[in-house]
């Protein structure tokens, strides 16, 4: 059962494409499993086809109608290959690089992706906290196994975590289980090994 959900800004914001690549792949892996979401996003797309609906129409060249053409057979290719069969989808198509150690209990692989935000999956041990971070705009976590907590609340698979501001208490597994997320953001900065390691690969 999904309890936490992002918030409508940054939904708005996937609707309409403006949200950084590894912030919208963490937001596309929650919104696969959330019903809730997927209706809210629902909504405000047909309420930007309205508003669309409602801008006054403005003269094309010539040639328009060629070009539009040309790019709905563009649009017609694949999508990309599944990767990584082990994980939900979308995730599973988009390329990781390899694990890194960062800390006892705690391995991070980061997402290859463009933009003004990182992300990557981590895998935490029971009992074992995420690193510590303060955080710098958006930061945005969707649990796929196992489950932490926090100061704000308790997350399960499914769950998506998106702080407003920093951890008065670093997200720690809880549960016998491991616990593997995937994390994106846009300003956070890492302390300890995590940090070091999230400069060392840039
Ligand atoms: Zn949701």
């Amino acid at each position: 059962m999904i309890q936490h959900h992002p918030t409508e800004q940054t939904l708005l914001a996937y609707a309409t494409g403006t949200l950084p690549e590894a912030l919208a792949i963490v937001t596309a892996t929650h919104l696969a499993k959330c019903r809730l979401c997927q209706s809210a996003l629902g909504t405000l797309e047909a309420t930007g086809g309205v508003l669309i609906d409602e801008l006054s129409p403005v003269p094309l060249s010539g040639d328009a109608l060629d070009r539009l053409f040309a790019r709905t057979g563009e649009s017609a290719s694949l999508p990309p290959p599944v990767l990584h069969p082990e994980l939900p989808a979308p995730l599973n198509r988009v390329a990781l690089g390899r694990w890194w150690p960062v800390g006892i209990g705690v391995r991070y692989r980061p997402l290859q992706t463009a933009g003004a935000a990182w992300g990557g999956l981590i895998l935490a041990q029971p009992g074992r906290s995420l690193p510590k971070h303060g955080h710098k705009g958006r930061e945005l976590t969707c649990i796929l196994a196992g489950s932490f907590a926090d100061g704000s609340g308790h997350y399960q698979a499914g769950d998506l975590s998106e702080p407003v501001t920093d951890h008065d208490v670093p997200p720690t597994v809880t549960g016998h289980e491991p616990c593997l997320c995937i994390i994106a953001s846009e300003g956070m900065h890492l302390r300890g090994l995590l940090g070091r390691v999230q400069r060392l690969i840039g």
